[in-house]
């Protein structure tokens, strides 16, 4: 295994990232927000086996402050540099890219930043309308981040679900030479799906933040004994039963939606995909999966 390197210059990436491709290696991505945990580890492991033990694999982390609303938590964002490498040592990464704001949205140092990547369907619904310019930021950061890095792969948790779609849907329209790979949520063993936001739990909302995966493996149930699925309004009167055990949390949405066109559905089935969003106390969660 090679050491790992850390970059910080868009430079020093782009260059690398010519030269791999000038000598036919297979790049592998794995963009985050650091504050790795194992979920983020998982990116890792199958962006490797996607390139091969000859391949590169690149993580990047890059607290983008782009995707955060105005009265989010992007001043508190839990950040640890240094733990971060020691994980991404031991996982395997090649190459850490850990650029700047200022490089990456002042150019030449001048507040001249002024090009937006935006998808305009698929993220409309579920996080696009809960924050309206959240997925403009991730888009136009992770294009960013695919020409700097040049990968032939890159992997996106299954646990931000739209937001992989988004990214597919954009690769797809833009024509990016990039295959997206989309990795299984991890989770806690009580069904908690990992976060990095999962930090600002105190021990009370920690133990009713189980509550997401609750609903979606009550949704799953349900759905399961129906013949022929079962209305969507049907099915949230049976979860907001379930939700009254739950006192600490307050509930975003519940959307069932087509896992390929993220459209609504009235009536929900087997293969339908649902997704959930909640506040425990001012920390919002979010989670989905397959019914
Ligand atoms: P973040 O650092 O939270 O922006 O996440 C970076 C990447 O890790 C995204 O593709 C996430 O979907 C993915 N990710 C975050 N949590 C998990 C998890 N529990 N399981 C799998 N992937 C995850």
């Amino acid at each position: 295994m090679s050491a790992l390197r850390v970059l910080k210059s868009l430079n020093s990436i782009q260059t690398l990232a010519l030269t791999w491709k000038r000598e036919g290696l297979l790049v592998g991505f794995v963009p985050t927000m650091g504050s790795l945990h194992p979920g983020h580890i998982s990116l890792v492991e199958q962006a490797r086996t996607a390139v091969g033990p000859t391949g590169k694999v690149v993580l990047s982390i890059y607290v983008n402050p782009t995707q955060f609303g105005a009265n989010e938590d992007l001043a508190h964002y839990p950040r640890g540099f240094r733990e971060d490498l020691k994980l991404c040592r031991s996982a395997g990464v090649d190459v850490v890219f850990a650029p700047c704001d200022r490089d990456m949205f002042l150019v030449g140092g001048k507040a001249d930043y002024s090009t937006w990547v935006e998808e305009q369907q698929i993220s409309m619904g579920m996080e696009g309308a809960a924050r309206p310019t959240h997925f403009r930021g991730v888009t136009t950061v992770v294009a960013k981040l695919f020409n700097l890095v040049l990968p032939d792969v890159a992997v996106f948790g299954a646990k931000d679900f739209q937001q992989a779609a988004v990214i597919g849907r954009m690769v797809d329209n833009l024509h990016f030479p990039i295959r997206i790979i989309l990795s299984p949520t991890v989770r806690e063993s009580d069904g908690l799906a990992l976060s990095t936001r999962n930090r600002y739990l105190d021990p009370a909302h920690r133990a009713q933040a189980v509550v997401l995966s609750r609903l979606i493996s009550k949704a799953r149930e349900v759905v399961g004994k129906s013949r022929g699925g079962i209305l969507a309004n049907e099915l949230r009167t049976v979860l907001n039963r379930v939700l009254e055990g739950f006192p600490l949390a307050r509930l975003d949405y519940i959307e069932f939606f087509c896992p390929s066109t993220l459209q609504p559905l009235g009536r929900v089935k087997r293969g339908s995909q649902m997704a959930v969003a909640a506040f425990l106390g001012s920390t919002r969660l979010i989670d989905n999966g397959p019914l």
